[in-house]
C-alpha cells in the first residue's frame, strides 16, 4: 500500500519518501514508495509527472493498492530502503486541479438548474469534457449553467475533502450514489456540491478561474459539454480574440459586423462563380468554333485533335460538346493537369466513327485506359508526355477510318 499524499494535502509538490521496491509495468521500469504525492490516472484526471531523485517520473499508474512512478530509465537496485526526494509538475497538476474542480462545479449547475446528470468525464490535455444524459441542452441553457457556474466561482466557496464511513454515507446528499464502499472520500465544494472523489482539488472555487463552455456535441442520446476552466479558458479567450481581431481587420470593421460580411461575401462569390461559369461556355463556344475550322477534313467531316497542358476534365468536356454541336465534328482533346491526364473523345450524329472504341484503342497503345460511348468517351492513365503522341495517333486512325467510310 502506498500511502497518497494528495488524498489529504492536494498541494504538496515536494516530499521524501522510502523506496519499497522496483517495479516493472508493461515492461516499463518503475518504482513503489512507502507513500506519494504523485496522482495516478484515475476518475479521468490524468497522471502527475516530475522527478524522483534524479529519475523523470513519465507516467504514473495505481495498481494492487500501490502506486507505480514509471521512470524514464531503470532504478538503481541499492535505491530499495533509501529516502528518495519526490517533486511533482507542480503547473501540469494545478491546471488538472482546475479543470477537475471545474467539473464538479459545472455537473452540480446542470443537475440544479435542469436535472440533468452527468454520466462521464474526461480531461483532456487541451479541453475536457463532460456527458449529461440529456438529448439536448439548448443554447439558453448552457448560457444559464455557465454563468451559474461563474457566479459560483466568485463567491470563493471553500471545498473540503474528509473521509466518511458506510454507516454515515445515508447523511451526506451525494450527486451521485457511490462507486465503492467501505472509507469513502468526499470532495464537498462547501454547502453546494457533495461527490464521492479520489482526485485532487483546489482550496476555493475561487482558484477554479473563468468556466467557459466551447461546444456540445451529440453522443449516443447523450449531451456532450466541452469546458475549459482557469488559465485554459484565459488561453482560448486569448488565441479567439486574436483571430476575429485580425479577421476584424482584414476588413476593416468592427467585430460584430464579421458574420455578415462573411454571409455576404459568400453570397457574392456564389453570384460571380455564376457568371464565371457563364462567360466560360460563352467563351468555349467561340474556342470550339475556331477549332473546328482549324480542323482537317476527312470523309466529310472535321477531326479536331488537340493536347492541353492544365485544363480540367470539366472544361475538356465541354469543349468536346461544343465541338461536336456540329453533327459533322469529331472532338479528339486531351489535358495534362500534373500527373494526371484525361482523354475526351468525342463525334457529332452524323460522323461515323466509334469514339468509345478508338479511345479505348488508343489508350491501350499508350498505356492507359479507358472507353464509352459510340458518342463520348472519357479515359486516361497515360504518362503525362505520351499525350501528344497519343492525339496524333487518334488523329491519324480517325481520318484514315472516316476516309474510308466515305470511299465504301
Ligand atoms: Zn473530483
Amino acid at each position: 500500500m502506498t500511502e497518497r499524499i494528495y488524498y489529504t494535502d492536494a498541494y504538496c509538490t515536494e516530499f521524501d519518501a522510502a523506496v519499497t521496491a522496483l517495479a516493472e509495468l508493461d515492461g516499463r521500469p518503475a518504482l513503489i514508495l512507502d507513500r506519494s504525492a504523485f496522482y495516478p490516472t484515475s476518475g479521468g484526471q490524468p497522471y502527475d509527472t516530475g522527478a524522483l531523485g534524479d529519475y523523470a517520473v513519465v507516467d504514473v499508474v495505481a495498481a494492487d493498492g500501490a502506486v507505480y512512478h514509471i521512470l524514464d530509465r531503470a532504478a538503481d537496485p541499492a535505491l530499495v530502503g533509501q529516502t528518495i526526494h519526490g517533486r511533482i509538475d507542480w503547473p501540469r497538476r494545478h491546471d488538472h486541479m482546475q479543470q477537475h474542480s471545474g467539473q464538479h462545479l459545472i455537473s452540480q449547475v446542470f443537475h440544479q438548474l435542469f436535472g440533468f446528470e452527468t454520466v462521464s468525464v474526461h480531461f483532456g490535455a487541451d479541453e475536457s469534457t463532460l456527458d449529461l444524459d440529456a438529448a439536448e441542452v439548448t443554447p439558453e441553457q448552457l448560457d444559464q449553467a455557465e454563468l451559474l457556474a461563474n457566479d459560483l466561482v466568485i463567491r470563493a466557496i471553500p471545498i473540503k475533502t474528509y473521509f466518511v464511513g458506510d454507516a454515515e454515507i445515508d447523511q451526506v446528499p451525494l450527486r451521485r450514489p457511490p462507486k465503492v464502499s467501505g472509507q469513502i472520500r468526499i470532495v464537498e465544494i462547501a454547502g453546494v456540491d457533495w461527490s464521492a472523489c479520489g482526485g485532487t482539488h483546489v482550496r476555493t472555487t475561487a482558484e477554479i478561474g473563468a468556466i467557459k463552455f466551447t461546444r456540445q456535441q451529440r453522443m449516443r442520446g447523450q449531451a456532450r459539454i466541452t469546458f475549459l476552466c482557469g488559465r485554459r479558458a484565459l488561453l482560448d479567450y486569448r488565441l479567439k480574440h486574436r483571430l476575429i481581431t485580425e479577421a476584424a481587420a482584414l476588413y476593416s470593421t468592427d467585430i460584430a459586423q464579421i458574420p455578415e460580411l462573411i454571409a455576404r461575401d459568400q453570397a457574392l462569390n456564389k453570384e460571380l462563380q455564376h457568371r464565371v461559369d457563364e462567360l466560360q461556355t460563352a467563351l468555349l463556344a467561340y474556342e470550339a468554333e475556331d477549332l473546328r475550322q482549324q480542323g482537317a477534313q476527312s470523309g466529310g467531316c472535321i477531326v479536331v485533335a488537340h493536347a492541353y497542358a492544365g485544363r480540367d476534365a470539366a472544361a475538356l468536356r465541354t469543349l468536346a460538346s461544343q465541338l461536336i454541336a456540329d453533327a459533322h465534328a469529331v472532338a479528339l482533346l486531351g489535358s495534362a493537369q500534373g500527373d494526371k491526364v484525361t482523354v475526351i473523345f468525342a463525334r457529332g450524329e452524323q460522323a461515323p466513327l466509334h469514339a468509345g472504341n478508338l479511345l479505348r484503342a488508343s489508350l491501350q497503345r499508350f498505356g492507359g485506359g479507358g472507353g464509352g460511348r459510340p458518342d463520348f468517351a472519357q479515359g486516361g492513365g497515360i504518362a503525362p508526355d505520351r499525350l501528344a503522341d497519343l492525339i496524333t495517333y487518334a488523329a491519324e486512325q480517325a481520318a484514315a477510318e472516316l476516309a474510308s467510310k466515305e470511299a465504301s
